[in-house]
């Protein structure tokens, strides 16, 4: 048999790539707190795990808050539609992450924080689906008063006053 080293190098390519993927999704469901159904019969159902930092309770419970109204205004078929493709997750997530840093800075002024928290949550969110310049461009276009602010990490110990 003859070797096609550009078949094998593809193939190769292809196995690290599904690796990847796996062990991305793999990571990513470890770190999935929170989430959404939108079933046929009934309203949208918001499940939220007990593990979730209280400084973060609020953004996350808002961002699937926006999902569950997305589910109301698509209806079950398309909004499981908009997940099947990168472009139609973005639409659905981008609203989501924006409603969070906008719920998020109502309890806590710090808006390099919120920006900061508004990417790092997104592109760790998708990193499977939809490259960080995407994630950007689609967040500077949804919420751009938040988007465009400087990023700045903090430690994840400070908690937000009052709470
Ligand atoms: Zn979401």
């Amino acid at each position: 048999m003859k070797v096609r080293p550009l078949f094998v190098v593809a193939l190769l390519g292809a196995a690290a790539w599904g690796t990847r993927v796996a062990w991305v999704r793999a990571h990513r469901a470890a770190r999935n707190v929170a989430w959404t159904t939108c079933p046929f019969v009934g309203a949208p159902i918001i499940t939220m795990l007990n593990d979730i930092a209280p400084w973060d309770t609020f953004a996350t419970r808002v961002h699937e808050e926006k999902h569950a109204e997305q589910c109301r205004v698509l209806g079950p078929v398309k909004y499981r539609l908009r997940s099947l493709t990168s472009a139609g997750k973005l639409s659905v997530e981008a609203p989501a992450y924006c409603a969070a840093a906008a719920a998020r800075l109502t309890v806590d002024p710090d808006s390099q924080y919120a920006s900061d928290r508004l990417h790092t949550d997104m592109i760790e969110g998708m990193s499977d689906l939809v490259d960080s310049s995407a994630i950007k461009a689609a967040l500077l276009k949804e919420c751009p008063a938040i988007a465009t602010q400087p990023r700045r990490t903090r430690g994840r110990t400070r908690r937000v006053s009052g709470r």
